[in-house]
């Protein structure tokens, strides 16, 4: 008797952990009324939007299995990484916000409303706090092992959109939040914000499976496409730590990150390290164990902390791999050629 309570318990938690995943079950909710207006509410519209990415990645998953081209280790690993997450991450990257947002919020010099226009100014505020984040995730070594979980991935598909650190999201969204709360965001505005971003933020990493041009035709002039996103999440040394923005790329162009995909340079996915990308202990510690590996044999106290400050690619002796350096040194070779 108490078995079969327990198999029914284990099965109920299974389903709901499936709705949840899937993202329907406040529109379950508003099909079991009866009461279809509510879609047309703002809760109603929300709730219809969150299923997309989940079932365009189930879409894409079936395509790839036609194609042939199924990323089997890609999946594999990121589905272990999001329930990892799922079960730690999520509740730290919330009380972090909520703590901030308190903490900060009296000192922003001025309250944006909840209009169209301040949505824009919200939205470049935002990109702001991203770029931050997602450029010192980049720069500085220790970040880098936060961030790297995310560069892995050998192939893109939707489902790298789950391959985090379960820290990272508590580090961005401190940094994302405390920006926008002092540029005077109020709370409504930037969950909001929070949840666009987030939805297109999965969108942008749709592989090729699904939609093979990721230029978008001339959106890819106005904004930032899965093609600017699948050139950031490349190891090719001109692609190498370009396009940090989400949505709008202008900061990109502000700071001289963006880089336009080439024709006739394939992507190639991934991190420069070798590692096995369908290991997923090499996957969320590699790089942690690395930077140990560095630290412990550097010379000096100097050299120790410097390795943990630098960025990826720094080395003691003064031969340095950094991004920037291969990147020009591949400028220099495209000169002499031509
Ligand atoms: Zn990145
Ligand atoms: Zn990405």
């Amino acid at each position: 008797m108490h078995y079969n309570r327990y198999i029914m318990e284990v099965l109920e938690s299974f389903y709901n952990e499936i709705i949840g995943f899937l993202g329907i079950s406040q529109a379950w909710e508003i099909l079991k009324t009866g009461d279809y207006s509510a879609f047309t509410t703002y809760d109603g519209i929300v709730s219809l939007i969150y299923p997309i990415i989940p079932l365009l990645l189930i879409l894409e998953l079936i395509l790839g299995l036609i194609y042939k081209k199924p990323h089997a280790k890609v999946y594999k690993v990121n589905f272990l990484i999001y329930l990892f997450n799922r079960v730690v991450g999520r509740f730290v990257a919330i009380a972090m916000t909520t703590f901030l947002i308190g903490a900060l919020q009296k000192y922003a010099p001025f309250q944006a409303g909840i209009t169209w226009y301040w949505l824009i100014y919200g939205y470049i505020v935002w990109e702001f706090g991203h770029f931050i984040y997602h450029y010192l995730g980049h720069k500085i070594r220790l970040f880098w092992c936060l961030h790297s979980t995310h560069h892995a991935p050998e192939n893109m598909n939707l489902s790298v959109t789950h391959a985090h650190f379960f820290l990272e999201a508590p580090y961005a969204d401190s940094i994302r939040t405390t920006v926008c709360i002092l540029a005077g965001l109020k709370p409504e505005l930037l969950f909001l914000i929070m949840f666009i971003d987030g939805t297109y933020g999965a969108f942008i990493h749709v592989g090729e499976n699904l939609i093979k041009d990721g230029r978008l035709g001339f959106l890819n002039n106005i904004i930032l496409t899965p093609s600017h996103h699948r050139v950031h999440h490349a190891r090719n040394p001109l692609y190498m730590d370009t396009n940090f923005c989400n949505l709008l790329n202008i900061w990109d162009k502000v700071f001289g990150t963006f880089q336009d995909e080439q024709h006739d340079i394939e992507i190639q996915y991934g991190i420069t390290r070798e590692m096995d990308s369908g290991n997923f202990l090499d996957v969320y510690f590699g790089e942690i164990v690395a930077l140990a590996k560095d630290v412990f044999h550097a010379p000096g106290f100097k050299n120790k902390l410097l390795y943990i400050v630098m960025p990826p690619g720094w080395h003691h002796t003064g031969h340095h791999q950094t991004a920037k350096i291969v990147r020009t040194d591949y400028f220099k070779q495209q000169a002499i050629k031509e």
